[in-house]
């Protein structure tokens, strides 16, 4: 999906959205009740091995998705954002899962060594602006991340949370496709598929921690709060931006 060619830059852009927007609703309505795995398996069909990636944080569920995928290719690319703030157990769990699935191709997204000396040179800015540490650690590493990519899978599920209520299986990202195969899943149909294919649960989940990102902003969660509740508690924060439009300016911003 690159811009056409012969048309000036701005047209060429905003032709490569439209055909974005038309190939994401085309693709949701005819594929976005299938199951999650025949989801991926269609996708990676339509966009080709080596085209569509998976982006993970091998939080708390994240193996749920990823085993589906290493079941249709274990080649697919996987994209995990290295922040500099993961819990050591993060790190470690995501070596033991894509050692148990056999995924062939990890790829660690760092941020910009020059935007971390500018802007958070002493690692204490998630301490003052959420926003701007997220902009500096995960907003841009993500768009650097998937640029290469004509679509990639997340693990988002409308559950999750009321931003998350209305997502489509594949949506529209500028000139991408971005695509949610466990959209209409619950945290049962989570446990489930993980009870049943007896994979390995992100170490965290034991201390209460249901939804796992930053140290920094992550805390367990009590019994009976939702699992994102100890995402940025106390603050209005609820993404940290690589899911919402803060992604498609820094694709625009930096020529992605
Ligand atoms: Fe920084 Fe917290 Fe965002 Fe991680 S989640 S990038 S530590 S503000």
């Amino acid at each position: 999906m690159e811009p056409t060619q012969g048309l000036p830059e701005g047209a060429a852009i905003e032709d490569a959205r439209v055909r974005a927007l038309t190939t994401a609703a085309a693709l949701e309505a005819q594929y976005g009740r299938l199951e999650p795995e025949d989801i991926i398996r269609v996708s990676i069909e339509r966009f080709g091995a080596g085209q569509v990636a998976a982006v993970s944080s091998f939080g708390a569920d994240s193996v749920v998705l990823l085993n589906m995928i290493a079941e249709v290719d274990r080649g697919t690319p996987v994209v995990f954002l290295d922040t500099g703030k993961h819990f050591g157990e993060t790190i470690g769990y995501r070596d033991q899962i894509v050692a148990d699935l056999g995924l062939t191709d990890l790829r660690i997204i760092t941020p910009d060594e020059a935007s971390l000396a500018n802007g958070d040179p002493d690692g204490t800015l998630h301490g003052r602006s959420t926003d701007a540490c997220c902009a500096i650690r995960k907003v841009e590493p993500m768009a650097r991340a998937v640029a290469p990519y004509a679509a990639w899978f997340t693990g988002r599920k409308r559950f999750q949370a009321d931003s998350r209520a209305v997502l489509p299986v594949f949506e529209a990202v500028t000139s991408r496709v971005r695509i949610n195969p466990l959209a209409s899943w619950s945290t049962s149909d989570l446990a489930g598929y993980m009870r049943r294919h007896d994979l390995r649960e992100n170490p965290l989940v034991a201390y209460g921690y249901l939804s796992i990102g930053c140290f920094p902003c992550t805390q367990p969660v009590q019994p009976g709060e939702d699992a994102r509740a100890g995402r940025w508690a106390g603050q209005a924060k609820t993404e940290c931006g690589i899911h919402l439009s803060g992604l498609d300016q820094s694709l625009d911003s930096s020529g992605l």
